[in-house]
């Protein structure tokens, strides 16, 4: 069952969802923190930054490690490629646009984010050739930002209040929660608050990368070594002339192994720019991660000239490449679409009440890898901390 069957099935039983599965919903508990507690976060991607500026919101002091030179993690985008902004990793809103305030968490402040859906009357799909309608290629309550990306998002509303929070370059290797504080160790140094929250991609954790002492629960282990996480990677190829619809499609056999698309990347967005996005996860990424870069436009150019008459080649521009495989601070995608959400929901929860998880990876089972998703947990995890 997927995780949308099975909340229908929620619905039509009336069942209820896994617990605090309503974002927003505050905590009854008693708060585990007191605001003149330390709190450390590690990892400065979209939910280490919102557990950060929710926190930050409520007085409470934290320090985020981030291992890269940057934040962003999986939102990162480019703005050397086009004149408008090329998100690398995270590019589409998933849930509708009021998810924007739910992050913001502030009536005071406007949100003003431009999004476009697209149009099921003039959009549509090729798909093995043939032409199809853009429900049938899945995207219907997508929608692209309009020169702007998630990070875009982040940067405005979300990191000014923050960004001065983030030790950077710092590889968090172990974390010791044995003892009254919780003490963790980089490289170079050690850090020590009283609770901490691991907002690292679950690769990471399946890669060992993070020490934990004493060694998570049992049940924890379990769903970090089996949840898959897909292998990732996205293109963007500049030409001098549109000749591809907004969409093309590729099967992938099974298709729960894998998904592979090109896209108009420069939909909706104000540019005489002609880009075509790849997105490619599990197996659709194979074509392209072991090659050079040579061989990889040749290849991309070549599956394109077979569709469009050879038009790819005769007004190729330029390209970009992201594989999020090597990425080192990611080692992959996300956590697949039809994961099995008791497995998620295990990976969200927390361990002794000091050990907090945050992030696609880590929710409440009822939708995982996604920007809002990430940004959905963090504020579970502030409302369990906060009460
Ligand atoms: C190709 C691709 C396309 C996607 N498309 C979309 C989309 O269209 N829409 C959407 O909503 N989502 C999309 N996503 C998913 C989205 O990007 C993620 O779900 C989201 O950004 C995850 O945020 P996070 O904070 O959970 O993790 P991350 O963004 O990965 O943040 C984790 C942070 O932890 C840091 N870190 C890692 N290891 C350590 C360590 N040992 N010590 C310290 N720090 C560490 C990392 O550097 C990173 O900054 C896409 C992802 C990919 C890869």
């Amino acid at each position: 069952m997927t995780r949308k069957e099975f909340v229908q099935l929620c619905g039509i039983l009336g069942v209820g969802l896994p617990v605090q599965a309503t974002f927003g919903s505050c905590s009854k508990e008693e708060p585990i923190l007191r605001t003149s507690d330390k709190v450390i976060i590690i990892g400065a991607g979209a939910a280490g930054l919102s557990a950060a500026y929710l926190l930050n919101q409520r007085g409470v002091d934290v320090q985020i490690l981030e291992a890269a030179s940057h934040y962003g993690g999986r939102m990162i985008r480019t703005t050397d490629f086009a004149d408008f902004p090329i998100p690398l990793g995270a590019e589409w809103l998933h849930v509708e646009s009021g998810v924007f305030d739910e992050i913001v968490n502030d009536s005071s402040i406007q949100v003003n984010v431009n999004t476009i859906p697209y149009n099921p009357n003039v959009d549509y799909g090729l798909f093995e050739g043939m032409q199809v309608s853009i429900a049938d290629i899945g995207f219907t309550i997508d929608q692209k930002f309009i020169n702007a990306t998630w990070f875009d998002f982040f940067e405005q509303y979300v990191t000014p209040s923050v960004k001065n929070k983030v030790s950077y370059n710092q590889v968090v290797s172990s974390i010791d929660y044995s003892g009254d504080q919780v003490f963790v160790k980089t490289a170079d140094a050690e850090y020590s608050a009283n609770r901490v929250i691991v907002t690292v991609p679950v690769k990471i954790l399946q890669n060992g990368t993070i020490n934990f002492i004493p060694e998570l629960p049992a049940d924890k282990q379990n769903a970090i070594k089996n949840v898959t996480v897909w292998d990732g990677c996205k293109a963007f190829i500049e030409f001098s002339e549109k000749f591809y619809p907004t969409f093309i499609g590729f099967d992938i056999t099974p298709e729960t192994n894998g998904q592979k698309l090109y896209y108009d990347a420069a939909y909706g967005q104000n540019t005489d720019q002609n880009i075509l996005g790849l997105f490619a996860v599990g197996t659709g990424t194979l074509p392209y991660v072991n090659l050079s870069d040579g061989e990889l436009i040749d290849y991309m150019l070549n599956e394109l000239d077979v569709l469009f008459e050879g038009q790819a080649s005769t007004s190729y521009v330029k390209h970009i490449f992201q594989n999020w495989n090597d990425a080192p601070f990611a080692n992959g995608a996300y956590v697949v679409d039809h994961e099995n959400w008791r497995r998620v929901r295990t990976l969200g929860e927390s361990v002794g009440n000091k050990l907090f998880f945050a992030g696609d990876a880590y929710t409440t089972g009822e939708d995982w890898s996604s920007v809002h998703t990430a940004a959905r947990s963090a504020k579970r995890v502030v409302n369990a901390l906060l009460g």
